[in-house]
């Protein structure tokens, strides 16, 4: 296996998983693993989710729920965002439940449905404020005549969701104000669902009788007791002392000062490390960080280390938690975005290890 991969903690999957459902009062969980579970591994992690007990998974493209398919997992999925009619063939064919947002779209899925002489089940996504996908709410009585007239399509599910739930209250309150005009328009019989990860933490209120966490299944949320899933491992490939003055890497954007033992490690920007990160990021060996020292390369990393060390040494790229400099929420801060960026990030060529009890229960090596 390459000396630089993904380790995923399945038991920290579980915790996230449990709190995650404390928080909304034990309603059932859709777990998002769009964007191959936020980097984590979308088959992998689909699996423990099932097994966990989730009401279903949600992606974002057909593609991504045929992989899930493929895999075997024959748990509900959910296909979020904006149906293209010309993909009705494709994720009945895959079998999702997408998501309506137009008559356009409800009517080529009921033409495909019935030529295959089915129903679809499909969830009428609203749009409460956020102006992105979904009916506009208002419709709601229009939207389900049109929608009753269409015998191909059985409406399993509404939902809805929040634009800025961490922030601004006002809008959150009137996108569940507007949720409950859906509400009122179709009434009992359907799984509405509202709240995103920032929805179930802050407003527990609004869990209706699902929630959709996405980044806090993978811990990537500080402050609520969350624990990240995933730690980016790496053996060095060479360690070597340098002299004084000697430039490191690209553009010689670090000179070493004096001797100093440089060791440097098989992954870089390709891997998912941002590159703005040179002379920034930090690595963790044996508790302590040290300072990744020039620029960071497609496939390399230079680390400056207090001493010579055996090649089997494990340096911890991305740490299990918050941290400033080693974290995946710690290289959101520093590049100024939000920690779904860095993971998502995470590259498909990356091998990734799953550890339940601390022992290896699967692995993927694309
Ligand atoms: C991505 C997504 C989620 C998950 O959001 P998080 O902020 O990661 O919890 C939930 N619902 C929809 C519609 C999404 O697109």
């Amino acid at each position: 296996m390459r000396p630089a991969w993904l380790e995923v903690n399945l038991d920290a999957l579980a915790h996230n998983v449990s709190l995650l459902r404390e928080r909304a009062g034990g309603v059932p969980l859709i777990g998002v693993v769009k964007a191959n579970a936020y980097g984590h591994g979308s088959v992998e992690i689909g699996r423990e989710l099932v097994r966990l007990g989730v009401w279903g998974l949600a992606v974002a493209t057909v593609g991504e729920g045929r992989h899930l398919r493929e895999a075997g997992i024959t748990a509900p999925v959910l296909l979020l965002g904006g149906l293209h009619p010309s993909q009705a063939g494709e994720v009945l064919a895959a079998g999702l439940i997408p998501s309506l947002s137009t008559l356009e779209a409800a009517r080529a899925l009921d033409q495909a449905a019935r030529a295959l002489g089915r129903r679809a089940v499909v969830h009428v996504k609203w749009d409460t404020g956020m102006g992105r996908v979904g009916f506009p709410w208002e419709d709601a009585a229009r939207v389900k005549a049109a929608l009753e007239g269409l015998e191909g399509l059985e409406v399993g599910g509404h939902y809805s969701h929040f634009a800025d739930a961490e922030e601004n209250d006002a809008w959150t309150r009137s996108q569940i104000a507007h949720f409950e005009a859906v509400r009122a328009a179709w009434g009992a019989g359907y799984l509405y669902h509202l709240a995103n990860t920032a929805g179930i933490l802050n407003y527990p209120e609004a869990a209706y009788g699902a929630v959709r966490p996405g980044i806090s299944l993978y811990g990537l949320w500080p402050g609520v007791g969350l624990k990240p899933v995933a730690r980016l491992l790496a053996r060095p490939t060479l360690v070597k002392c340098l002299p004084p003055g000697h430039p490191i890497g690209y553009g010689g954007l670090y000179t070493t000062q004096g001797h100093e033992w440089i060791a440097t490690l098989p992954m870089g920007y390709a891997d998912g490390m941002p590159r703005l990160l040179y002379n920034r990021a930090t690595v963790r060996l044996e508790g302590h960080n040290h300072p990744v020292v020039g620029r960071i390369s497609m496939d390399q990393i230079t680390v400056r280390v207090p001493g010579p060390m055996s090649l089997e040494t494990v340096f911890e790229v991305v740490t299990p938690d918050f941290h400033p400099s080693s974290s995946l929420c710690g290289w959101a801060e520093l590049t100024g975005t939000v920690s779904y960026e860095p993971a998502v990030r995470l590259a498909a060529r990356l091998p990734r290890v799953y550890l339940r009890g601390g022992v290896e229960v699967a692995r993927a090596d694309a």
